[in-house]
C-alpha cells in the first residue's frame, strides 16, 4: 500500500476527495473517489477527525491508546492530579492563615500626618470637647503624670446617638495629640467562630502597645459588651463572652507606662456589662446629645463653608427648624441641598435647596411617580386638614410648618410640625394638645367624609404611645397617681428596665385610664374641627389644588374662612358659597 505524506493526506481532504478511513493509532489507511488506497502519518487524528465526519466519511478504527500522547497523559495525569491536591492544601492553610491574622486587616491604622482630623473639625459640643483636652495632655505627656504617680485612664465611653459625632470625635482626639489611632467595630470581633473575637482583641492590644501612646477606638462596643445574661443563642453567648474577658484582661493588664487610651462608643449603654464600666476600665463617660440650636448652627457652618451659599440662606433659621438633627444628619442636610442646586443647574444653593433637604431628611423621598385616585386624595387633604388646623388651634402646639398630600416615604401626607425652641421637658397641656392633634385627622375623616379610613393607623400608635407614657411614666394622672410603672417588654432589655411590677388590676387601670385619655381628646378633636368647618373644608380644598401650603398660606386660609364667616352671619342667607383661592402671588414655586 503507498504511503502518502501528511501534506498530501490534508490536501485530498481539502479536496474532499476521501471517502473512507480506517484509523490505527496515527497511521490513516484511507480510501478516495478515484478508487485508491494509500496510508499516511497523521499526528493530529483527533483534529481532523470533525473534518472527516463532515464531509461523511466513513470511519472505522480508533485512535491508538499507546500513541506517545496518551503515554504522555498516563504519566502526566496522576502528577497533575497529587498537584492539584496539594495545591488546594495550601491554599486552605493560607485562608486559615488569613483568620487567624483576621484582626491586622479589620483595624483601621491611621497615618500619622495623612488626612487627620482635628478638634477643629468636631461643632456644637464644647463641654465635651472641654473634658477632652485633659486626655489630650495624658497623650501628649505621659510623662508628666506618671512622674506624681498618677495612672491615667484608660478607657472612655462615648454614649449617645448613632451620628452624634462619636468616632469623629475619637480620631479628633487622636489628630489632636498626634498619635496613632486603631479603630475597630465590635461586630468585627464576633463574627465568626468561638475564640476567634478573643485572639483579635489580643492581637489589637499587642499591636497598639507597641506603638504606644496611642489610641484604639471600639466602635458598637455593646455588640461585645453586652449585658451577658441579654438574649440570643448560647454560642454566640460564648463567644462575646469570651472576647469581652479578652477585652478586660487587657485593659487591666496595661503596665502604667504604656498610654493606650480606649475609647468606646456605643448608643445602647443601657445594654453593657456592668464589668466594663468598673473603675480601671471604662469609668469615665461621656455622654453626646444631639447638639442643640447654638450646636446644630456651628455644625451647619462647618459644613456650609463647603458650598457656596446664596444670600437669602439663614443658616439660623434652619438650625431652628431641625431640632433634634444630629451632626451627620446637618451635614447630609448640606450636602443634599448642594446635590439639588447642581440638579437644578443653579451656581449657588439657595434656600429652595435647603428646604427641600429639609423635607427630604425629615419625611423621606418624594414619591411623585405614585398615583392616587381622587377620592383618596380627599381622604387624604381632609385627614391632614384636620391635623394642622388643631395644630394651630390648641393651646402650646408646635407651630405647623408645612402641610403636604404629596406622598413621602412610607406616609401619604404630612402636618409637618416644628417647636419653636429645643424643648427639655413637656408640659401636660402640651401632651394632651399632641395626643388631640394626632387624633385630628381621623376625626376630620369622621366629620366631613362620615368615614373611617386606615391611614389613621400611625396617630394612633403615638397617641396611644403618648397616653401611656403620661399614666405610667410621668405621673400625670390623677387616678394612678404619682408613680412610675415600667412595663418588663421581655427581650435583651428585659431584666434591667423593670423597675416597678404591677399588678393585674394596676393594668387594667392604666388601660381605662389610657382608653380615657384618648377619648376625650378625640371628643376635643372632633368639637373643636366642628367650630372650624368652614376653614376645614377651605383648607383641605386648597391643599387638593396645591398640594403643599405652608403656614403663611394656612393664615391666608384661615383669614378668608373667618372674613366668609363673619359675611354669611351679616348677610343671613346671603350666597357665599365660593371656597377660598389663594392669590396666585402668594404660591411661591417652592420646588415642591
Ligand atoms: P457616630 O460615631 O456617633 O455614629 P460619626 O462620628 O460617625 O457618628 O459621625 C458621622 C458624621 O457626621 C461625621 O463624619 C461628621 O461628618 C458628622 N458629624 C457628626 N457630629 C458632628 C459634629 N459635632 N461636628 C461636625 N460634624 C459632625
Ligand atoms: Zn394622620
Amino acid at each position: 500500500m503507498p504511503e502518502i505524506s501528511y501534506n498530501d493526506f490534508l490536501e485530498q481532504l481539502d479536496n474532499k476527495e476521501i471517502t473512507e478511513v480506517h484509523i490505527r493509532g496515527h497511521l490513516v489507511t484511507l480510501h478516495d473517489s478515484f478508487d485508491r488506497t494509500a496510508v499516511a502519518y497523521v499526528p493530529d487524528v483527533e483534529s481532523v477527525l470533525p473534518r472527516l465526519l463532515q464531509q461523511g466519511v466513513r470511519i472505522t478504527g480508533r485512535p491508538d491508546r499507546a500513541s506517545p500522547l496518551w503515554n504522555l497523559l498516563y504519566i502526566t495525569l496522576p502528577v497533575l492530579f497529587i498537584l492539584l491536591a496539594w495545591y488546594s492544601m495550601l491554599k486552605k492553610q493560607a485562608e486559615e492563615d488569613k483568620e487567624g491574622e483576621f484582626a491586622k486587616d479589620k483595624v483601621v491604622k491611621l497615618k500619622k500626618g495623612g488626612q487627620t482630623v482635628t478638634f477643629r473639625d468636631v461643632a456644637g459640643i464644647p463641654e465635651v470637647k472641654e473634658d477632652l483636652l485633659e486626655i489630650i495632655d495624658f497623650l501628649q505627656k505621659p510623662k508628666k503624670y506618671s512622674r506624681l504617680g498618677a495612672i491615667t485612664p484608660k478607657g472612655i465611653l462615648f454614649q449617645g446617638p448613632p451620628g452624634t459625632g462619636k468616632t469623629l470625635l475619637a480620631r479628633a482626639i487622636a489628630g489632636e495629640a498626634g498619635v496613632p489611632f486603631y479603630s475597630i467595630s465590635g461586630s468585627d470581633f464576633v463574627e465568626m467562630f468561638v475564640g476567634v473575637g478573643a485572639s483579635r482583641v489580643r492581637e489589637l492590644f499587642a499591636e497598639a502597645k507597641k506603638n504606644a501612646p496611642c489610641i484604639v477606638f471600639i466602635d458598637e462596643i455593646d455588640a461585645v459588651g453586652g449585658h451577658r445574661a441579654a438574649g440570643g443563642n448560647t454560642a454566640g453567648q460564648d463567644e462575646r463572652g469570651q472576647t469581652l474577658n479578652a477585652l478586660l484582661v487587657e485593659m487591666d493588664g496595661f503596665a502604667s507606662d504604656e498610654t493606650v487610651i480606649v475609647l468606646a462608643a456605643t448608643n445602647r449603654p443601657d445594654i453593657l456589662d456592668p464589668a466594663l464600666l468598673r473603675p480601671g476600665r471604662f469609668d469615665r463617660q461621656i455622654n453626646i446629645l444631639p447638639p442643640d440650636i447654638k450646636g446644630r448652627l456651628e455644625i451647619l457652618k462647618v459644613y456650609a463653608r463647603r458650598v457656596p451659599l446664596a444670600d437669602d440662606v439663614d443658616l439660623e433659621a434652619i438650625a431652628r427648624s431641625t431640632p433634634g438633627f444630629t451632626g451627620a444628619e446637618l451635614a447630609s442636610l448640606v450636602n443634599e441641598a448642594a446635590i439639588h442646586a447642581g440638579r437644578e443647574g443653579k451656581k449657588q444653593v439657595d434656600d429652595v435647596d435647603f428646604e427641600f433637604a429639609k423635607d427630604r431628611i425629615m419625611m423621606g423621598v418624594e414619591r411623585k411617580s405614585m398615583v392616587i385616585n381622587p377620592e383618596d386624595k380627599k381622604i387624604i387633604a381632609y385627614h391632614e386638614a384636620g391635623h394642622a388646623i388643631l395644630a394651630k388651634m390648641l393651646p402650646e402646639s408646635d407651630p405647623v410648618h408645612k402641610i403636604s398630600i404629596i406622598p413621602r416615604g412610607r406616609a401619604l401626607g404630612h402636618t409637618q410640625q416644628l417647636p419653636m425652641d429645643d424643648r427639655h421637658a413637656y408640659t401636660k397641656v402640651y401632651l394632651y394638645s399632641k395626643i388631640t392633634t394626632l387624633l385630628g385627622g381621623r376625626a376630620a375623616e369622621d366629620l366631613e367624609l362620615g368615614q373611617q379610613t386606615t391611614f389613621a393607623e400611625d396617630d394612633f400608635e403615638q397617641a396611644v404611645r403618648i397616653a401611656t407614657q403620661m399614666v405610667c411614666r410621668w405621673g400625670m394622672n390623677t387616678t394612678l397617681g404619682h408613680v412610675s410603672y415600667t412595663r418588663n417588654d421581655g427581650g435583651f432589655l428585659g431584666e434591667q428596665t423593670q423597675f416597678n411590677t404591677f399588678s393585674d388590676e394596676t393594668a387594667r387601670d392604666i388601660d381605662r385610664e389610657v382608653k380615657k385619655i384618648i377619648e376625650k381628646a378625640y371628643a376635643r378633636a372632633l368639637n373643636m374641627l366642628k367650630k372650624e368647618r368652614e376653614f376645614l373644608v377651605n383648607l383641605a380644598e386648597a391643599l387638593l389644588v396645591n398640594e403643599t401650603l405652608d403656614n403663611e398660606e394656612m393664615d391666608i386660609v384661615y383669614r378668608c374662612s373667618l372674613s366668609k364667616r363673619r359675611e354669611e352671619l351679616e348677610m343671613a342667607g346671603g350666597s357665599s358659597s365660593g371656597l377660598c383661592v389663594l392669590p396666585e402671588s402668594d404660591r411661591q414655586e417652592n420646588g415642591a
